[in-house]
């Protein structure tokens, strides 16, 4: 590469940052969207966000028991033993793992609950001695559901790489409790159906009064909050207590500035139009993002010169990690196009798009969580802590900064107020204690 084409990719790479980079301004201007977005969804009008109650308030710390927890997120499902001591201490108990296959998330309804049911049936034999005490299961779906109660809900549609028939306006409790029933463990009872964001809000809560709100920073992106329940306009009659945790479905905010890059990845999704705010957010979408900057680069001749130009022509096959984890050498997998064919230059090219696709996610969740906060607390007058699961959040060098960043910008002096917290297997602990919570209130049916 001559001086000329460094120049010409170093000033591609300057406007590149302009498409990814987000004014405070702008920032400040989201904040302002979403409480607009937030006041229409929970009076029912037209919104991009749904505003769903949970039917759950947070927990006292109090809630005792062992429960099964069945966690379904964007690719792997989990089965958990967990034990709440009725002490603000939760722990694991028994965890077994296993891989959506791609095939259930586009076929039949039926075989993908099948599936979930099955995982049952294989967590109780690998873990026998959990077999008599648990028979309540909390059922983490992380799928926009409207919620009837705390154990009953239908699916609203289909969000991530899912597509599998039969589910969407059913109620996901009841499939799952009939493929227990089919699988023969028909004695397990679903007691709560929660979503992973209020399960890890239950989870953050469970030992910290402080903790109100719960954030998904994984396949996708998601967050929910506690709510005063005469702020809920949709829902009929005051329903008394003195709050209810609210699932934003956040994901799908739409009040938002996206470039071409964007564009051209929704326009390719099963879901075009829907969940844009995840589709600039989440672990599903940054490497896809990225690949689009790195194919029009490619076009351009400013990337790959000696190569054949087809290498990252395949959809999704440059992995969100990847971007993210440079030091490991191999950023994004370049090595895959032949040995010495990606310079220097080259790798730190894709290593700058990695960068600014992440930073501008960052950016993205700081300013929705400031808005949120401000929201609950105009003036920031109290303590937050913000329970956060997801691996963007945990593996990525850099983010937790960069929410923070823009926190500060946002908030001044009072983003000191606000502490980010990693809630690992907040979507396993927490839906036990929404079990915990159900299960109180509707003892006689365990
Ligand atoms: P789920 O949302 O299905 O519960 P996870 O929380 O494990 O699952 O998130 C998985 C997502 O996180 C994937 O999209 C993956 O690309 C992304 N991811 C995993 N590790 C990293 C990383 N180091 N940096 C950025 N993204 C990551
Ligand atoms: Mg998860």
């Amino acid at each position: 590469m001559n001086r000329i084409e460094a120049e010409e990719r170093n000033r591609f790479l300057a406007r590149l940052a302009g498409d990814f980079s987000i004014p405070v301004p702008v920032l400040r201007s989201i904040r302002g969207a979403f409480h607009e977005e937030m006041a229409h969804g929970l009076a029912g009008k037209p919104s991009s966000l749904r505003m769903i109650p949970s039917f759950v308030t947070r927990p006292t710390g109090g809630e005792k028991g062992r429960f099964l927890a069945l966690d379904l997120g964007g690719t792997n499902c989990r089965v958990l033993g967990v034990e709440l001591d009725g002490r603000g201490g939760a722990s694991i108990t028994a965890a077994s793992r296993f891989v959506v296959p791609a095939a259930l998330m586009h076929g039949p309804g039926g075989v993908l609950f099948d599936f979930l049911a099955g995982s049952v049936h294989s967590f109780f034999r690998e873990h026998r001695r959990e077999k008599p005490p648990e028979r309540v299961l909390a059922f983490t779906f992380s799928f926009p559901v409207e919620q009837r109660s705390v154990s009953s809900g239908t699916l609203l549609g289909w969000t991530k790489a899912f597509t599998a028939s039969g589910v969407e306006g059913e109620d996901v409790a009841v499939l799952l409790s009939a493929a227990l029933e089919r699988r023969g463990i028909g004695f397990v009872r679903v007691a709560a159906l929660t979503n992973d964001t209020v399960g890890t809000l239950l989870a953050g809560g469970y030992a910290d009064p402080s903790c109100d709100m719960g954030v998904i920073l994984g396949t996708g992106t998601n967050a929910c909050y506690p709510e005063r329940p005469g702020r809920i306009r949709k829902l009929p009659g005051s329903r008394g207590g003195s709050e209810m945790i609210v699932n934003m479905e956040w994901g799908n905010f739409n009040r938002l500035e996206a470039n071409r890059f964007d564009d051209l990845l929704d326009a390719a999704s099963p879901n075009p139009g829907r969940q844009r705010l995840e589709k600039m957010v989440s672990g599903m979408y940054l490497g896809e993002i990225a690949r689009l900057a790195v194919r029009e680069m490619m076009e351009k001749g400013l990337l790959f010169p000696g190569t054949d130009g087809s290498a990252f022509s395949e959809p999704y096959s440059l992995a969100t990690e990847s971007l993210t984890l440079p030091a490991r050498g191999d950023a994004a997998g370049l090595d895959s196009l032949g040995p010495g064919s990606a310079s220097a230059e080259d790798r730190a090219a894709v290593r700058e798009i990695g960068r600014l696709v992440a930073g501008r996610s960052a950016r993205l969740a700081g300013s929705a969580i400031a808005a949120v906060l401000t929201w609950m607390d105009p003036g920031l007058e109290k303590d937050h802590a913000v329970a956060i699961d997801g691996a963007l959040f945990e593996h990525n060098p850099g983010y937790r900064a960069d929410i923070m960043e823009t926190l500060d910008s946002l908030l001044g002096d009072r983003a000191a107020a606000v502490r980010l917290v990693l809630t690992k297997d907040g979507s396993g602990i927490g839906a036990a204690i929404a079990g915990a919570v159900a299960v109180q209130a509707a003892p006689e049916a365990g």
